[in-house]
């Protein structure tokens, strides 16, 4: 069989730990022996990060820029105690924080669903996609502790000197001032908007606009008016619709609904509504995660981190069923992506088979450890005696449907 050509390179961002050993495994049995794969390959492995000073970060970003697609396999933050493992010089950023600086982008996390592994929530027939805008708000807050009588004020200062002030509270307790920014806001809603048109699906976003009536009203109004100037038909030609309500509203009818739909969230819901959702949908192993820029460059990963515990036990020799399908999924992700952008009928169709062929084995029967456990809530599983498989077999098992 001749093997499928790649006009243009996808950006191959490397890894740590056990999800750097599935990497491996997933490129040599599930890509190499169907496609020419053409990458340009960066090592973010801790080691590399620390010799490059992290050059090498920056340098992948860089070039995600150019080639607009890139997959990521899941890299150490590191903390105190890596410092020590690794010997590093400093204590590197997170790749994801450096990587979505440079390319201003959202992150959209998507559970990948499998029959007979359903959600506790049983309205819940497709996935929901969540988008959580990533600046600003309390996660760049002030705060203060007021001891005792006095007033608290928000005080404008403006170029010229001009003052402008807003009363928030006489008296002891505690304050927080926020902010954020119109440019950031935009790219949060084009993001959101794009992403909708390249996946077919509605876009929900909420917040709390009758109470906050300049913050939160803000956020409402920037998504209607470019939605209304960029976006309205674009939207109805693809027959897909921009939804806005109340963020309890939205709560309560997300609870009632089949899925199916982007739900874009400010920070905060973001952070609480993801953990929500992907908790319902069972596992962080079957979650992808793509980073979409306002520019259209995409930058697919896995939810997940390196399952170091997983690796210790693979260093000691010992046996490992670690589910690849989250990166297995950033690999097919990023693939459709550079076929779509190349006019590349046949990657994009390889994208479509590689999802199917795992979804299949799964569904009959074949998986790892931590889908197996029956009974585990909050997965309802109607899977009938599955065969548990080590990291290498389930790979192996998806080799043989393609
Ligand atoms: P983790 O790697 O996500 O793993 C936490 C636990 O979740 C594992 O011990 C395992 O549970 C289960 N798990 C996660 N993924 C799994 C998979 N594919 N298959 C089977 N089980 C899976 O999180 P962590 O241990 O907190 O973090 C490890 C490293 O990852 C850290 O250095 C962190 O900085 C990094 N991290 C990176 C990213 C990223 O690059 N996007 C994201 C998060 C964390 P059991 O042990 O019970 O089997
Ligand atoms: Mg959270």
């Amino acid at each position: 069989m001749e093997k499928i050509k790649m006009t243009t390179p996808i950006v191959e961002m490397d890894g740590d730990e056990m999800t750097r050993i599935l990497w491996k495994m997933i490129k040599e049995d599930l890509l190499e022996p169907y496609i020419d794969l053409n990458t340009e390959y960066y090592d973010l492995g801790l080691e590399h990060r620390n010799e490059t000073n992290d050059q090498v970060t920056v340098d992948s970003a860089n070039a995600t820029k150019k080639y607009k697609v890139a997959v990521k396999c899941a890299t150490i933050t590191p903390n105190a105690a890596r410092m020590e493992e690794y010997d590093l010089k400093e204590m590197w950023k997170s790749p994801n924080g450096t990587i979505r600086a440079i390319l201003d982008g959202t992150v959209f996390r998507a559970p990948i669903v499998v029959k007979g592994i359903e959600p506790c929530v049983k309205s819940w027939k497709k996935p929901i996609t969540i988008a959580r805008h990533a600046y600003g708000d309390v996660y760049k807050g002030s705060e203060m502790k007021i001891p005792g009588a006095g007033k608290v004020e928000l005080v404008y200062t403006a170029e010229d000197g001009t003052q402008t002030r807003e009363l928030v509270h006489t008296g002891a307790g505690i304050v927080q001032g926020m902010h954020n920014v119109n440019e950031s806001i935009e790219s949060f809603a084009r993001s959101c908007f794009n992403y909708a048109l390249d996946t077919k699906q509605d876009l929900w976003f909420a917040t709390k606009d009758t109470i906050s009536k300049k913050y939160d009203h803000t956020f409402k109004d920037i998504f209607q008016e470019i939605y209304d100037a960029e976006y309205d038909e674009k939207f109805k030609a693809a027959g897909i619709e921009y939804f806005y309500t109340l963020i309890d509203d939205a709560v309560a009818r997300v609870m009632k609904s089949e899925g199916g739909f982007i739900w874009a969230c400010k920070n905060y819901d973001g952070d609480v509504m993801s953990d929500m959702v992907s908790s319902a949908f069972g596992s962080l192993a079957m979650m992808t995660s793509v980073l979409v820029s306002p520019e259209g460059y995409y930058e697919y990963e896995a939810a997940h981190g390196t399952v170091q515990r997983h690796y210790y036990k693979h260093l000691k020799g010992e046996e490992t069923s670690t589910n690849s399908v989250a990166t297995i999924f950033a690999w097919s992700g990023a693939l459709r992506k550079r076929g779509e952008l190349d006019g590349n009928k046949e990657l994009m169709e390889f994208a479509d088979r590689l999802e199917k062929a795992t979804i299949d084995t799964i569904e009959a029967g074949e998986m790892t450890k931590d889908l197996a456990l029956t009974g585990c809530c909050p997965i309802v599983h109607t899977l009938e005696n599955p065969t548990v498989l080590n990291s290498e077999g389930f790979i192996k098992a998806i080799a043989k449907r393609l």
